[in-house]
């Protein structure tokens, strides 16, 4: 329960961000006012919704509206092709849908260290120097692609369905009939017999299982991917490792919903345990620690490679979850942030003072193009292609060790790419190329080990890319650092000073 000086402060900078001066950039300002109490503010309107426990799952209901409910259209089937994408490029709040959004919200404010608000961008926001941007709540900022193939899973082509992040890691879970946690907890923060792993927000996607045990699993992490681009790349002939993976799988066409906020370390955390960003201890890239005082950064490499110390005791990473159900099994986690229990980890190789040598001059599937143009294109190249070689290594034993029961192999490169050209420019398409060839070399060393028929593959992304309005860049900062309410705005997150 708010103070009376908290919520007038609370009110002011929403009036201040939410002035219709700012429409075309901020998309709504979250809060949340009371216990299981939330609201989503914009220039147009504003909802204030509630959350009750109902057996296991939380339920919302709408407490009230002015204007334009911010929130009336969760869809996840907007814009669900890259034509349709391009052709709505920008769209305004009454066009944007917003899927999972009171759930993906009130998760939010459960974590220790939420802000009081949070300032969320439109979709075509310009705020630093990139082209591609996410983190909100839209669609396009939250779809990743979810394509699924091989040992256990159905072969049921494209479909018009979606997923969300939270229920990867289940999924992974039940696919290779890991134990149920003595101690699970579901989305409710109660006990749920049947949870796969100690914090289990989502749920196994029950409709792509067929019931068979995969013996091995290998996820590949597209970072900041959009799933249309993919799924464009891929019809083009472009990308025809990941084709032939969703030839003989499933594909999700409507995507693979991230949770709020859409951004890195929050949903490769929530990917790997299966709980959201507001129960993993991994907020976002940044926050305000409450206790400490302390702003973490997590994009800084010397915090990234321990981001997993934030990791909360009563979450569990599904390499853990392998560990308790496989003793002595063998995992391995390629430049993964979220690497906890993992046996072989990229970052762990850092940690342990013995970073790997980035190739020089001889980085596979590298766009000439893209190359000749961007030094963090050919940088990124490197780091991607070094996690494949992490990847293909451990599946040829070259340490003498068994084979991995789950590879989660992540890149880079599609995130950079799309910041800089945003998901519509040619570095993206080139990145989505690249990272295909880098696929292929992976699942080419999977097939000589002779056990790719007992293997299932994932292709995946963290959260979308959306493409911004290069005119469309009109800043608030200063206007909300004229506020009466003493404050710390870190990136949007903005924490009353009390
Ligand atoms: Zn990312």
């Amino acid at each position: 329960m708010h103070s009376d000086s908290t919520r007038a402060a609370l009110a002011e900078i929403e009036s201040i961000l939410t002035d219709a001066s700012f429409g075309r950039q901020v998309e709504m300002v979250l809060s949340c006012p009371d216990t299981d109490t939330y609201r989503a503010a914009s220039s147009d309107g504003s909802v204030t919704f509630r959350r009750e426990a109902v057996d296991g799952r939380y339920r919302y209901a709408v407490a009230g509206t002015t204007g334009l409910d911010p929130l009336a259209d969760r869809s996840t089937a907007r814009f669900d092709d890259h034509r349709t994408e391009r052709a709505s490029r920008f769209p305004a709040r009454s066009d944007n849908t917003y899927p999972h959004g009171f759930d993906s919200i009130a998760q939010f404010f459960d974590g220790t260290h939420a802000p009081d608000a949070v300032v969320l961008h439109t979709a075509g926001h310009r705020f630093n120097e990139h082209l591609g941007q996410h983190g909100s709540l839209g669609v396009v900022q939250a779809r990743g692609p979810f394509i699924a193939a091989g040992r256990g899973i159905r072969n049921l082509g494209p479909l018009d369905r979606s997923t969300r992040t939270v229920h990867v890691a289940p999924t992974i879970a039940a696919l290779m009939g890991l134990n149920p946690h003595p101690h699970g907890v579901g989305a409710d923060g109660e006990h749920r017999p049947d949870a796969l792993l100690r914090r289990q927000d989502g749920d196994p996607e029950a409709a792509i299982l067929s019931g068979d045990r995969a013996e091995h699993v290998v996820v590949f992490l597209l970072d900041g991917c959009n799933a249309n681009l993919l799924h464009d790349v891929m019809s083009a002939g472009e990308a025809p490792n990941i084709s032939a993976l969703a030839e003989r799988g499933t594909q999700y066409r409507h995507g693979l919903m991230a949770s709020l906020p859409t951004a890195t370390l929050a949903n490769h955390t929530t990917a790997v345990t299966g709980a959201h960003p507001g129960h993993s201890g991994v907020l976002h890239n940044r926050w305000l620690d409450r206790g400490t005082g302390r702003t973490p950064d997590l994009l800084e490499l010397d915090q990234m490679i321990s981001a997993m110390r934030h990791l909360d005791p009563c979450v569990e990473t599904i390499f853990q979850a392998i560990q308790r159900s496989r003793p002595g099994a063998f995992s391995t986690a390629s430049f993964e942030f979220c690497d906890t229990g993992a046996s072989f980890s990229s970052f762990g190789l850092l940690r342990d003072g013995h970073p790997p040598t980035l190739p020089e001059g001889r980085v596979s599937h590298l766009d000439a193009d893209a190359a000749a143009t961007s030094h963090a294109y050919r940088f990124m190249s490197g780091v991607d292609h070094t996690s494949a070689a992490h990847t293909i290594a451990a599946w040829e034993r070259t340490e003498g060790n068994p084979l991995p029961a789950l590879s989660w192999c992540s890149f880079a490169l599609t995130d950079e790419a799309g910041h800089e050209s945003g998901p519509h420019g040619e570095a993206a398409r080139a990145a989505v190329r690249d990272t295909d060839g880098r696929i292929g070399d992976v699942v080419a060393a999977v097939e000589r080990s002779g056990l790719i028929d007992r293997t299932a593959f994932f292709v995946i992304a963290d959260h979308g890319m959306e493409q911004c309005d290069p005119t469309n860049d009109l800043l608030w900062n200063d206007a909300l650092g004229e506020a009466a309410a003493p404050h710390l705005d870190l990136d949007g997150f903005i924490y009353l000073r009390r």
